[in-house]
């Protein structure tokens, strides 16, 4: 049987359910079924349970109280009940050790669950030559490139050690706490991957996989394969 692909969602401007197609299609084509994962639900045990993978997708920011800071002004919109939401999630996914691949804001909210932090304006808590993370581009097409870390799984899945992703992001991963561990940087010292060492398949990525997937670039469709596996499993 096919592994059950838990999505979450964002908002709409009526308050209505989104997911970009792109998630979904991304999901299939590497052989998942998404289930679609509207904010506020409840039952988050027992839909853990059930569910093969987790995939958190890209969205606004998160609420810098979860890791124990005021809001800086530079920080964007935050959903109540989003966050919270996503984090039971993760815990009743990885309490499991099913896996779950986070995407942009998943990435970020990953590194939270697992009690890291997060910078909530880089541009205004970074110092030095930044990059530009919220690329003009479409995000069809990489921008900035990546250098992975040696042995991790990001690393077996690319092939490679350097890489361009596509980037659309203010905010990026301060503080890691273990297990995570962090799998690329940007040339400006920007977080860009991590993942688990102590799960089967924990990984967050910065950047949106999902938008190269047209594209056929190819780790990004390894990317993928390789989380449907571990779902498979
Ligand atoms: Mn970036």
């Amino acid at each position: 049987m096919k592994p059950l692909i838990g999505v979450t969602s964002d908002v709409d401007r009526n308050g209505g359910t989104l997911v970009h197609s792109r998630y979904i299609r991304a999901i299939r084509r590497a052989g998942g079924v998404p289930f679609v994962l509207p904010i506020g639900m409840d039952g988050i045990g027992e839909i853990c349970s059930r569910l093969d993978g987790l995939l958190l997708i890209g969205g606004d920011d998160v609420d810098p109280f979860l890791y124990g800071e005021e809001p800086h002004q530079k920080l964007g919109k935050v959903i109540p009940g989003r966050d919270e939401m996503e984090i039971a999630l993760v815990k009743g996914m990885i309490d499991q050790d099913k896996p779950v691949l986070g995407i942009c804001r998943g990435h970020q909210l990953l590194n939270v669950a697992f009690g890291g932090t997060i910078y909530q304006d880089i541009y205004a808590q970074l110092s030095g030559n930044l990059l530009q993370h919220l690329q003009v581009t479409d995000l069809r097409f990489a921008t900035h490139s990546v250098d992975i870390v040696p042995d991790s799984k990001l690393a077996q899945i690319a092939g490679t050690l350097e890489m361009r992703v596509n980037s659309l992001h203010h905010q990026a991963v301060k503080e890691v706490k273990s297990p995570l561990v962090v799998t690329a940087v940007a040339k400006d010292g920007v977080i860009e991957a991590l993942e688990s060492t102590a799960h089967r398949f924990v990984v967050g990525v910065q950047w949106h996989p999902e938008a190269l997937v047209g594209g056929q670039e190819l780790v990004t469709l390894k990317l993928f394969d390789r989380f449907i596996e571990a779902a498979t499993d």
